[in-house]
């Protein structure tokens, strides 16, 4: 009874054994031959086999946030992969960088960059924000005209614009600052100076003073920004204006171009006499004055603020300083 027990164990333990080795034997072989694979899906639709999961979709990940390229702020993609685990044989053929390349062709990426605008229009862009002020507050220093309508923008965009240095930014944008009202009031008194120190062209004729006890209210030279042709002198309206030297009245009567009540006096030689703004014109044209004549009564006509002589005094065509001549 026991012996015919222990054949019974016996040949159970070696049926195991063999079993346990056949086991082992075909985990072997599909150890050795096969191994796990993913199927590749995009869109429903088979790819092909990659070989690491983990490692293409990491990468696709990376490209996804835009860490792939420089500039690019993120990637929109229409259909990103689906895996499916198989076995294969070793052999069998894998395409992780073929399937990453259409994940990438089939994506759309938006690059992110800087634009510097002036009054809301973009003028050039730059990589980073961080150029982009650094070239705004260069502007600022060297005080460009156009510091008041800069801004940076952010921009996203499926093209990546053409990207400035902050040097080659801050030389397209710099822009001189152009004269200001103040800054003419300084040059007007500069450039009277000048005028007052210039000598012009020698006339042999002695002026006068075209109104009794002159008081200049406004220089020969440059004045807010305009060229002053003339030497202003303030009387009340009605006063008498006098002919600075002998001549023939060449012009009496309306000038549109801002002289208002105007009189000119030809003294021979292209020398002229001009006296604007009048209220009153004393004298017609052909008429020989001399010197001390009356020929109008001052006023404040045409482009003028307040009452006043302004007299000229002009060498063919061209005005000198009247206080060179007086
Ligand atoms: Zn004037």
């Amino acid at each position: 009874m026991i012996r015919k027990g222990l054949i019974a164990l016996r040949a159970s333990v070696k049926f195991i054994s063999v079993f346990i080795l056949a086991a082992l034997l075909i985990i072997g072989v599909i150890i050795f031959l096969y191994k796990p694979i993913y199927e590749v899906y995009i869109g429903g639709e088979f790819v092909g086999y990659s070989e690491d999961k983990q490692k293409l979709q990491q990468k696709i990940n990376d490209y996804l946030d835009g860490d792939e390229e420089e500039h690019i702020a993120f990637v929109q993609v229409d259909n990103l992969p689906t895996y499916q685990l198989c076995m294969l044989k070793k052999d069998i053929v894998t395409n992780d960088d073929e399937i990453y390349s259409m994940v990438k062709e089939s994506g759309t990426a938006y690059y992110k960059y800087y634009a510097i605008a002036v009054n809301n229009e973009e003028q050039l862009y730059v990589s980073s924000f961080q150029e982009a002020q650094q070239a705004v507050d260069e502007l600022k220093a060297k005080n460009s005209s156009n510091v008041a309508g800069l801004s940076i923008a952010v921009k996203y965009s499926e093209e990546l614009g053409e990207l400035k240095q902050t040097e080659e930014a801050v030389a397209a944008l710099y822009n001189k600052k152009k004269v200001t009202s103040k800054a003419v009031i300084s040059s007007t008194n500069t450039s009277v100076a000048n005028a007052r120190s210039k000598t012009g062209p020698s006339i042999p004729i002695a002026f006068r003073y075209p109104v009794a006890s002159p008081r200049i209210s406004s220089r020969f030279g440059t004045r807010w920004g305009r060229q002053h042709a003339g030497l202003d002198l303030a009387v009340p309206t009605g006063t008498d204006v006098y002919a600075s030297a002998a001549g023939t009245v060449t012009f009496a009567g309306w000038n549109s171009g801002g002289y208002g009540y105007l009189v000119i006096i030809s003294h021979g030689n292209g020398v002229q006499t001009y006296y604007a703004h009048n209220s009153k014109i004393m004298c017609s044209v052909g008429q020989t004055v001399s010197a001390g004549d009356l020929v109008a009564k001052a006023g404040n006509t045409g482009r003028s603020y307040g009452s006043h002589c302004h007299f000229e005094i002009r060498v063919n065509g061209k005005a000198y300083n009247p206080e060179l001549y007086l």
